[in-house]
């Protein structure tokens, strides 16, 4: 980016956005909080905490089975915002969306629902290298059930996946191919759209985990041309347990329910039962309600910034934060692909990542250490953990100076 083309860092009016988040005033160990946590889970605005207290206040009753106006007030707010992800990431219908409590659930969803009942001897699923568990735990269980396999797609040592290897293990036997947009632990983000491309030729469906995508771009899945994709509602804002699952039309059409229960059926009889239309069929049970108007008001908030500004002043923080930590001796840094959202993770030589994290808790600054739940990706570069630091649109740069500081102080008590 030339320094024409840079945003001015004025545009983006970072301390109004900041005065939106209560927790991010509050203080740990008498010092001001750092959250650079942001991949685990984001903090909450006050419209997205409003909304789940309103929700309980004002509206709290069970959806789709109350002719009541409570009732009727409680469904509106859960099934708007299946109306405002449905426009978030721009899926062709509503009825495309299913509402659940996170990615976990959705592969999980896809694993049982979709590839169970197709899988058999000799066949495969593929994922990478770079995968979160939750894009291949769910796999491997249902490989195990019907003797499939599966095999994983190798990355290089800049953290990119290595296209050509992906697209020469889309074999005959593959079924199913899952990707993730952006890594949890690297910040790469991968070329959906092409993947998406290659898959569509050979009759492959693909499966995207969105959920560190979501929360730093635009996500508009017809555009990118895959067919199921799953995202995280507390990543992006939202309470924790929401989240959903956009596939094609005509795949949830054809597959089974995942849970059986109340509010999915058609009609119930012991001579068999029949089931609701996508997405009710994949929604058995009283949903996270509260949650889900919670989402409403994210998506709402996500909206009043635009993703134009969001995106410009994280990859600013993003640039800031990778060049003050290159300047610091002995720091071995993971991931460094050519597009990365602001993720960044690290090892200072002689030092744990535990330690340097306990050690920065007491500076005030919150990151994560640890295998990121990508014991894969761990593997590949021979590390037990990482130290991760993950931003968000209402991180500044004086938070990354702090940052430094503090990094540079705890690193000098372990040496
Ligand atoms: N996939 C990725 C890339 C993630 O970062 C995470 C959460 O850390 C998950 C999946 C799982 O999300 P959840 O635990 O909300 O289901």
């Amino acid at each position: 980016m030339n320094a024409q083309t840079r945003p001015s860092p004025t545009v983006f009016d970072v301390q109004r956005v900041r005065a939106d988040f209560p927790l991010l005033s509050r203080t740990v160990h008498d010092k001001p909080l750092i959250y650079f946590d942001n991949a685990n889970t984001s903090q909450k605005p006050l419209s997205v905490i409003e909304a789940v207290d309103q929700h309980y206040r004002l509206r709290n009753a069970n959806v789709s089975r109350s002719v009541h106006l409570v009732g009727e007030e409680a469904t509106a707010a859960y099934e708007g915002a299946r109306d405002k992800l449905a426009r978030f990431i721009n899926a062709t219908s509503r009825n495309e969306v299913i509402l659940n409590s996170g990615t976990t659930q959705a592969m999980n969803m896809i694993a049982y629902s979709y590839a169970l009942p197709r899988l058999k001897e000799g066949d495969s699923i593929l994922t990478t290298v770079m995968e979160h568990h939750a894009n291949i735990v769910p796999w491997q269980l249902v490989a195990g059930r019907t003797g499939a396999t599966v095999k994983a797609a190798p990355i290089d040592e800049r953290g990119e996946l290595i296209l050509e290897k992906y697209f020469e293990m889309l074999t005959p036997d593959v079924k199913l191919a899952c990707v993730t947009h952006v890594s949890n632990v690297l910040g790469t983000v991968n070329p959906v759209r092409e993947i998406a491309r290659e898959c569509r030729r050979r009759g492959i469906p693909l499966v995207v985990d969105g959920s560190q995508a979501v929360p730093h771009r635009p996500v508009d899945v017809q555009a990118l041309g895959c067919d199921f994709y799953a995202f995280t509602g507390h990543k992006m804002l939202s309470p924790t347990g929401t989240g959903g699952l956009w596939a094609r039309k005509e795949l949830l059409e054809e597959m089974p329910p995942f849970f059986g229960g109340g509010e999915m059926i058609r009609e119930v009889s012991f001579s068999g039962t029949t089931f609701a239309a996508p997405p009710h069929k994949f929604e058995a049970g009283t949903p996270n309600i509260a949650g889900f108007a919670g989402v409403g008001a994210a998506v709402d908030y996500y909206d009043s910034l635009g993703f134009d500004a969001i995106h410009a002043w994280e990859q600013q923080l993003l640039a800031y934060l990778t060049e003050r930590l290159r300047d610091i001796p002995g720091l071995r840094l993971f991931g460094e692909a050519k597009e990365k959202e602001p993720v960044v993770s690290f090892l200072i030589e002689g030092a744990q990542a535990t330690d340097l994290a306990t050690l920065l808790d007491l500076q005030g600054v919150a990151v994560r250490s640890g295998h990121h739940c990508a014991h894969p990706l761990m593997q590949f570069y021979k590390v037990p953990a990482t130290l991760r630091a993950s931003l968000a649109f209402y991180n500044t740069r004086e938070e990354v100076d702090a940052f430094i500081t503090a990094l540079l102080k705890v690193r000098k008590l372990l040496m």
